[in-house]
């Protein structure tokens, strides 16, 4: 959960655009049925980049969104849609993942770009993500995700913290726009590979960047897959692809360039890892240090730290809890607007406070997309910021899980532990060669708070074995 991104997501307004049409493609040259006009594609772009950037927040980092900036426009401005409002954001995100929204608003996260080893790698996603925007690939996405979800865009305090539940099973609500299908994958490699190439850029970077994307799948990507490798096509296939691709030019590629020094400059002192002053786990207890509180879970549930929310699913995943800010409201408004929403019905409130915090709580039942649920919800005024602590279960469940919504509630209390609100998050820190090194011997020389394959990974090879040379900047995490 990131301090003050956490607003509600507006999901309204992105469904209430649809039109049919028809278009041309710009990159296929066909006509062909779309339901957006291009004005439309932009403005639903970026009305979601911005929600993008308020819940999942930008690295702080002027330098480093400046010069990922600069790369991608260069190789937009040169593709089939250069007049598009294009913008190049990297979110402070650890998952390995990269996205495009329609009408040219492009993502990559903090923890792609920590496991790339030169702009060439970084200029073949772009390219790709690019690429989903020059084919409309995105907007086509969108437009089909909106005939999907007709429901969607309802506005609901309620259905989007459904969503939020669905959002644990599905990785995220970013993936409805993210599946492509094989084919929009491969050409989006294709554009990739040409724009990269149109830029003199060393293209077999791109080979190199899936075959990381390989290595760190086939580990287990430390336990999570990374989300660019869960939408898309299997690495080797890409791997195979790509050396087809290098097969056909003719280019010169000792000529084109790699700017690994400028690249991995910008990754000294980047944050690696989940973010812990944007909240942690032990156990079944949540810390915030940033905003200094902790909140607990019952025991056995599966808990998530979300960009907007921290959630909890019961072991049958029939309940749900989640902790949210939902705006600026004070408890007793915030209460009032969310029961006040069609389809909500109060059983019970009552304004008594928790842990000495100002609060407003109800007993209520709602009907939503997934069926009837019911629940419990308390709003409560901590430093300066209203918390939204929200529980329900579908109706059968709903009697079981009382007591637990109440404990959780009842947990939420000031965070005084120093050790926890002193905890600081792990960054990547780079150190130059002045010699050749093997991963094995670099890691024993500077060691780092992650295991020697991690090391090996990030510093684009295969295991301790392999050697560092001398002369390259190498990474390690402190
Ligand atoms: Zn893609």
């Amino acid at each position: 959960m990131s301090v003050a991104r956490m607003a509600a997501r507006a999901w309204v307004g992105v469904v209430a655009m649809a039109a049919v049409g028809c278009a041309t493609n710009p990159v296929t040259g066909r006509r062909e049925l779309s339901l957006i006009s291009e004005s439309q594609e932009i403005q639903m772009g970026q009305q979601y980049a911005v929600e993008v950037r308020q819940s999942t927040g930008l690295v702080p980092d002027s330098a480093l969104q400046q010069y990922v900036r600069g790369i991608g426009l260069r190789l937009a401005k040169a593709s089939e849609r250069p007049n598009l409002p294009w913008s190049f954001d990297v979110v402070d995100d650890p998952a390995i993942n990269a996205f495009a929204l329609p009408g040219g608003s492009i993502f990559v996260t903090r923890g792609i770009l920590a496991y790339m080893q030169n702009e060439a790698e970084l200029a073949t996603v772009l390219g790709h993500e690019i690429g989903h925007v020059t084919a409309k690939h995105s907007v086509q996405q969108m437009s089909r995700a909106q005939l999907a979800q007709g429901l969607l865009g309802v506005g609901s305090i309620l259905s989007s913290d459904v969503a939020a539940v669905a959002g644990i099973a599905s990785q995220g609500l970013g993936v409805l726009f993210l599946k492509y299908g094989r084919d929009a994958e491969t050409q989006a490699d294709d554009f990739g590979f040409k724009y990269s190439l149109g830029d003199n850029y060393d293209v077999r970077a791109m080979r190199t960047m899936f075959e990381m994307l390989g290595r760190v799948s086939a580990s287990g990507g430390g336990g999570k897959l990374p989300q660019w490798l869960s939408t898309h096509p299997d690495p080797e296939n890409r791997v195979a692809k790509t050396d087809q691709r290098l097969a056909g030019i003719t280019a010169d590629l000792s000529k084109s360039k790699l700017n690994r020094d400028p690249f991995v400059r910008h990754l000294d002192g980047l944050v690696y890892g989940e973010n812990p002053r944007q909240g942690f786990f032990v156990g079944e207890r949540f810390n915030h240090p940033d905003l200094a509180f902790r909140f607990d879970f019952p025991a056995g549930w599966k808990t998530q730290n979300q960009p907007s929310a921290v959630v909890g699913v019961s072991p049958n995943q029939d309940g749900m809890i989640a902790l949210s800010i939902p705006g600026p409201e004070a408890p007793e408004q915030a209460l009032g607007k969310f029961l006040g929403q069609q389809g909500i019905v109060t059983v019970t409130t009552s304004r008594s406070a928790v842990n000495g915090f100002p609060a407003a709580q109800a007993e209520f039942q709602a009907q939503t997309q997934s069926g009837v649920v019911a629940g419990r919800i308390a709003f409560l005024a901590y430093g300066g910021t209203t918390y939204q602590l929200l529980g329900y279960a579908t109706a059968a469940a709903a009697p079981g899980y009382q007591g637990a919504f109440q404990q959780s509630i009842q947990s939420f209390n000031r965070l005084t532990d120093p050790a926890a609100l002193a905890r600081q998050p792990s960054r990547i820190r780079l150190v130059r060669l002045t010699r050749d090194l093997t991963v094995d011997e670099f890691h024993r020389q500077y060691p780092s708070v992650v295991p020697v394959s991690a090391v090996a990974f990030l510093n684009g090879v295969g295991a301790g074995s392999d050697v560092l040379k001398a002369g390259g900047w190498a990474k390690r995490v402190q």
